[in-house]
């Protein structure tokens, strides 16, 4: 009896299987997507904000096809202190280029991803957990389902930053506190003239902003608020390792961060719509996947440990768009000479690395280790936020120098650190 043998199995259905899975079926490859949760999306989740510089490859009237929410146009970073807020702001009118952003709300935007792939001709089976990937002769040679088996020429791995399937195969190194981050979010819904109100936006407008400080506690992380078309993305992110040591929980920092009197009035008459929790890589290209293919098996998106948290930004989704087409590339290249062994596959391995992800990987490489400076996240929100009062307040005593004044704010932190950190800074951007 011949077994039933697909070309792809993918496991995963985020943005980087659907979008492995779509390009796949697009050229008419017998492709398999299993997803464990009731639907694509419903286990995801982002800030979130899409680049789309790869999705307007794939899909060149992206944001006529896939449910995007606005088009990032108002860039925000605040350094917040229990209660001040310094803010960096940078607003654009140009009109939408091939760069452009857009928030998305990850239940619906991954659906609609995995409804492309199965247009297109691709078989997505959701509600189905892969418990194991199957080897032959030490080949991978597909996948195992409640003990049902699946063959393939070729397993794509994209499930996500928790890869056991990758784990179990050595292909990825397991996650420790050290490395990893707790992001929690909620969707608060809001009428839609709302938020274009108390966010100066206009039309299909919005705004991406970033916080550090108060919103941890001081502790290494972060938080982000991001309009969508009719509620805000509000999320607090921090180091697993700095919650266990200072024994906090994320969801009490969201619920402080929502509470905080110049977060509160942002968000007043909202209506929490979503809830959600998901692990993220911190450690940049130190979480790369120490191998990216094997005989069978390619590994892409944060499975693979492509992400990069830059601060002022957070890079997932679009590095699983770029890594899902390299691997359905080299797949396609192997089928056409019916050869899927590691060696076949290893021009997988070539494409990163010679594309944006690899080397945006490489360039910075140094960005996890300045992100866990405390400093960061305690003093400079103080220091800023010191130094600025200083300067709006006017008293009936002289005033001092400017330079003097900046120098004695500075001296809290030691001005030979600073400029440590400064260069620092540099070097690692
Ligand atoms: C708090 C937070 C904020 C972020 N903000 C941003 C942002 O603003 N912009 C950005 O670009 N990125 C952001 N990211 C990163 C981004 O979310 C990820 O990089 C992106 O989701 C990676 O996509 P993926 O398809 O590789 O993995 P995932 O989206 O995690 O998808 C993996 C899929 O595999 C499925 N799966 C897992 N195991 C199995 C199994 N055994 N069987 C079947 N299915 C399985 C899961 O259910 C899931 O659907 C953020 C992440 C977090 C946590």
């Amino acid at each position: 009896m011949v077994e039933e043998k697909w070309d792809a199995i993918i496991v995963g259905a985020g943005v980087a299987g659907s979008v492995a899975a779509l390009l796949l079926a697009r050229a008419n490859a017998r492709v398999l997507l299993v997803e464990r949760g009731h639907q694509a999306g419903s286990k995801n989740m982002s800030g979130g904000r899409v680049y789309t510089h790869g999705l307007k490859r794939i899909f060149p009237h992206f944001s006529e096809m896939l449910p995007v929410e606005r088009r990032v146009a108002h860039e925000k970073i605040s350094l917040l202190t229990p209660d001040r807020m310094t803010t960096f702001d940078y607003r654009s009118t140009q009109p939408e280029t091939d760069n452009a952003s857009y928030t998305v709300l990850r239940a619906s935007f991954d659906h609609a991803l995995a409804k492309e792939a199965e247009s297109a001709g691709a078989t997505v089976l959701t509600g189905a957990r892969v418990d194991d990937v199957l080897t032959r002769e030490g080949k991978v040679s597909g996948i195992s389902i409640e003990g049902e088996t699946l063959l393939s020429d070729v397993v794509i791995l994209a499930d996500g930053v928790n890869s056991l399937l990758g784990e179990r195969l050595k292909m990825t190194q397991k996650l420790t506190p050290q490395k990893t981050a707790l992001g929690v979010k909620t969707v608060i819904e809001l009428p839609q003239n709302l938020i274009e109100e108390r966010f100066q936006l206009s039309d299909n407008e919005g705004c991406a902003w970033l916080f550090a400080g108060a919103v941890t506690s001081g502790l290494v992380g972060g938080g982000f608020l991001y309009t969508n078309k009719a509620s805000l993305s509000l999320g607090v992110v921090c180091h697993l390792d700095q919650l266990n040591e200072h024994n906090q929980s994320v969801p009490e920092m969201l619920d402080a961060f929502s509470r905080h009197a110049l977060i509160a009035p942002l968000i007043r008459g909202g209506r929490v719509g979503e809830y959600s929790a998901h692990l993220v890589s911190e450690s940049g290209i130190h979480g790369v996947a120490s191998k990216l293919f094997d005989d069978g098996v390619l590994i892409i998106g944060d499975a693979a440990g492509f992400c990069l948290n830059l601060g002022y930004t957070v890079r997932g989704m679009d590095l699983a768009i770029a890594s899902a087409e390299m691997a359905a590339q080299t797949v396609l290249s192997a089928k056409a000479r019916q050869d899927f062994s590691a060696h076949a596959l290893s021009s997988y391995r070539t494409l990163i690395g010679e594309s944006f992800v690899g080397k945006d990987m490489t360039t910075y490489r140094r960005c996890p280790a300045l992100l866990k400076t405390p400093r960061f996240f305690k003093d400079y929100p103080e220091l800023a936020a010191n130094l600025l009062e200083d300067i709006f307040t006017v008293k009936s005593q002289p005033v001092e120098p400017l330079l003097k004044r900046g120098i004695r704010h500075c001296e809290s932190i030691g001005l030979a650190t600073l400029a440590k950190d400064i260069i620092k800074a540099a070097r690692s951007f």
